[in-house]
Formats: structure tokens, sequence, C-alpha cells
């Protein structure tokens, strides 16, 4: 059964069907709510848990807002961009030979045909950023494949929703989000070093934490400087 609840200016979209426990989620782009709620739960009881959840609700909605802020690129002059936690200014240089990307230390300067049209500008700097991670990752990969023991037969990069990385143990292969080639270097480290400790270990579980202690002691710091910069992501998923 579909329902709404109205909580001051928000609204709620609620399932209720047969499950167990309440599941709320805030969805991109626009930070729509929607409870998955048991069968048999009152509607004023789901209102009383909405209610106590509501600070976290403000908080994805505020942090949706602004990835949507960040997501919004005109690849215009004088716009800034990341590459490696560094703040870049974008130089737009047009010629007549094929698209090409320069770093010097304060700006990317994107060659382009008179005329490409933004989202052909999107494609170019991000086929250059996977270009860069492709070009940092194999590093990462060598120096824990020696300190952990154990072996990457092939990793990729690919634009996320909701996840930095993932790993399938079985394959013994990693996927690593886009959106960390404009992430300081070491938050890449970490999420390398994240799904490679899913090839000891599958589940977040006790021993997994063990295992990120053992081989990034600050890891916690990073994961929380990863999830507090704007980003193309809600939750941490594996
Ligand atoms: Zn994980």
């Amino acid at each position: 059964m579909v329902s709404e609840l109205q909580l001051g200016n928000l609204t709620i979209q609620v399932l209720q069907k047969d499950i167990k426990n309440v599941h709320l989620s805030v969805y991109p782009p626009n930070g729509k709510v929607k409870v998955s709620a048991p069968n048999e739960m009152p509607l004023d009881t789901l209102r009383v848990f909405v209610i106590s959840k509501l600070t976290w609700i403000r908080k994805q909605q505020a942090k949706l807002q602004a990835q949507a802020r960040e997501a919004s690129r005109d690849y215009i002059e004088r716009e800034s961009h990341y590459f490696r936690g560094e703040r870049y200014l974008l130089k737009v240089i047009e010629h007549n030979h094929p698209p090409k990307i320069e770093l010097d230390h304060q700006s990317i300067m994107l060659y382009i045909r008179p005329e490409t049209k933004t989202e052909k500008r999107a494609v170019i700097l991000n086929d250059w950023y996977r270009v860069q991670l492709k070009q940092q990752i194999p590093v990462l990969i060598a120096k824990y494949e020696k300190l952990m023991g154990v072996s990457v037969k092939d990793f990729g990069v690919k634009k996320m929703k909701t996840k930095w990385g993932t790993c399938n143990p079985i394959a013994q292969r990693i996927w690593l989000n886009l959106e960390l080639a404009k992430k300081p270097p070491e938050l890449l480290e970490y999420v390398v070093v994240h799904e490679m400790v899913h090839l000891l270990e599958r589940s977040h579980n006790r021993r997994f934490v063990l295992l990120m202690n053992k081989f990034m002691p600050k890891w916690r710091f990073y994961k929380d400087e990863l999830n507090r910069l704007p980003i193309s992501h809600v939750d941490w998923g594996n």
C-alpha cells in the first residue's frame, strides 16, 4: 500500500509491505524521501519514526544539493574543476585539431574545435580523468598486492552513482568511481585499499576493520574526508 506522510513542507512517500523493519531513503537528484514499512505499522508510529530522523534527512538532502551544484557544469572559461584534490580554472582554447587537455599549475586547458557542445566537452574531460586514474591505479594495486599478499586480476574505472568502488572477490576484479580522479590521491588510495581488503574479507565485519587498520591505519580519517566532500553519491556501498 502506498500513501503519503506530510511533515511541514516535507512529503514522504510511504510504501507498506510484508517486511520486518523500516527503511528510510533519500533519493537523488531532488532529495525525495521514501519509507518502506511493515504492513501493520500505524502511520502515527511511522510519523514519530520519521520525525526522529529529520536531522539525518535534512543532512542527506543538503548533500544532494551540494552534489547537484557540483555536477551542473558548463565547461566554460574560468569555471573551477578539480583534479587530484586541487582546484583548477578551466581555460577553453579553440583549435582545429582533435581535442586534448593540458594541465599547468593553475589551469586545466581544454583544447576543442570551435562550437563544441557542453556534453561533448564533458566527455572530453571525463575521458581525460579516466586516463589519469588508469595511470594512478596500477601503482597503488601493485603496492598493496605486495603488502596484502593478494592479486587483482583486473580493474576498471566507471561512473557510479552510489559507490566509490566495488570488488568482485571471485573474479578478483575491482571497479573504481571516475569521480575519484577529482579527489586527493590519498582518498583514491583509501578506496583501492578498501576494495582490495574485500579480496581477503567479503563483508564489512570486525575482521575487515582489523585488516583496514593493519594496511591503512588512517583509513577512518580518509573515509570521513571522502564523505564530507561534495560528490555524486549518497551512501557507501562495498
Ligand atoms: Zn566495502
